[in-house]
């Protein structure tokens, strides 16, 4: 299966990924939303919910 990391960009601060992360991941700062990697479980959430395309996925390798 293919792992992703999640990273934000260009975000518009709608709110709308700090609403559907179940994780809590996502934080709203003064710069917009940002996921704390610590904490994110790589759920896609967020990427499916934002309108504004500001969530990045990466593709990750290696096992786990
Ligand atoms: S990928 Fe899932 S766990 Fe990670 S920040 Fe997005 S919604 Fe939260
Ligand atoms: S859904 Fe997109 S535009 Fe809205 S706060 Fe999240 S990253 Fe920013």
């Amino acid at each position: 299966m293919k792992k992703y990391v999640y990273e934000i960009a260009g975000c518009t601060a709608c709110g709308d990924c700090v609403e559907e992360c179940r994780f809590k991941a996502i934080e709203m700062t003064d710069k917009g939303a940002v996921i704390d990697q610590a904490k994110c479980r790589s759920c896609g959430m967020c990427y499916e919910a934002c309108a504004h395309s500001a969530v990045h996925r990466k593709e990750t390798q290696g096992s786990s």
